[in-house]
């Protein structure tokens, strides 16, 4: 059985989400949230009859912070936490990873993420692409899924998979998207890793933003690489006539809200599909794609 639990990010329902897998070994965790929502985390936990000390195993779809930001805090309650093996060292050394996010977040950081504490070793299992762990009645299959992040993985179990970032955000009864931030969007790579899981076939896909996909899993999967592939184009053409970022980001919000409005999603969806996919980042990400892996001259 899985819970779908709702961080409640800034005060915002469905926008990102943790899971409990309840197993004959006690409760496994997929994603661990940002520290700014452990105590919601917690909370849920709790109502579902665990404790935090209760959860021995947590597998990170990969380091960004709405996913992993409150891993540590598992770990110092003994967890395992499991993680891609190019994404360990940044949980064992925070410091890089939240250097970066400065850059992005500025004042704001300690705000929408709270803290993030190194984790130890022998509290880190690296998995390798198509490694199982057995945990259980579960079988837990790490499928390494980058375009997204290079660390990205997805995970299999039984008919189900917990798509993290690459399987695209899906709100409510919202439109499918792909987020974009920098700096590891690779559309080639992402296109690749959306056929990994759709060869799986899964019943139950499960988004971190956000729960579980309404629609069939196929279809889900197929609008997500369209958009993708139609939001890097759209980028692409937009580098060709402007040289200044900000007027792209305007241009690609206004581009969205107009297909959002299409879609008849009211305000309280739209901004929630804000928080979990912001237009800056989308837009900066797939202008360092074109730039750093395309070679595409701009600017
Ligand atoms: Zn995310």
């Amino acid at each position: 059985m899985v819970h779908i639990i709702d961080l409640k990010f800034q005060g915002s329902t469905e926008s990102i989400a943790a899971f409990i897998l309840e197993s004959d070994i006690g409760p496994i965790l997929f994603e661990a949230g940002p520290y700014s929502t452990f105590h919601t985390l917690k909370i849920e936990i709790e109502k579902i009859g665990y404790a935090i000390s209760d959860i021995k195993h947590v597998f990170i779809s990969h380091i960004h912070f709405d996913h992993a930001g409150a891993a540590w805090k598992f770990a110092e309650h003994g967890a395992n936490i499991y993680v891609h093996p190019a994404g360990l060292p940044h949980l064992n050394n925070p410091e890089k990873l939240w250097g970066s996010a400065v850059r992005i977040y500025g004042a704001a950081m300690e705000k929408l993420w709270g803290v993030m504490e190194p984790i130890s070793l022998d509290n880190l299992v690296p998995l390798m692409h198509l490694e199982n762990i057995q945990l259980g009645e579960f079988e837990i299959k790490a499928l390494h899924t980058p375009g997204h992040a290079i660390h990205h993985i997805a995970f299999s179990v039984n008919d189900m998979v917990f798509g993290g970032d690459v399987a695209g955000v899906c709100i409510g009864d919202g439109p499918v998207v792909p987020p974009c931030p920098p700096p590891d969007i690779h559309i080639e790579d992402w296109c690749s890793s959306i056929e990994l899981i759709k060869k799986l076939n899964p019943k139950f896909l499960y988004l971190t933003h956000f729960g579980l996909v309404k629609k069939p899993v196929q279809d889900h999967l197929n609008i997500l690489e369209n958009t993708l592939l139609k939001y890097a184009e759209w980028v692409l053409k937009e580098m060709e006539t402007h040289s200044d970022i900000s007027i792209i980001i305007d241009s690609f919000q206004s581009m969205v809200e107009k297909l959002w409005l299409e879609n008849k999603m009211d305000e309280q969806i739209i901004m929630r599909y804000s928080l979990a996919n912001p237009s800056f980042m989308t837009v900066s990400g797939l202008i360092r794609y074109w730039t750093k892996v395309k070679g595409v001259k701009w600017n």
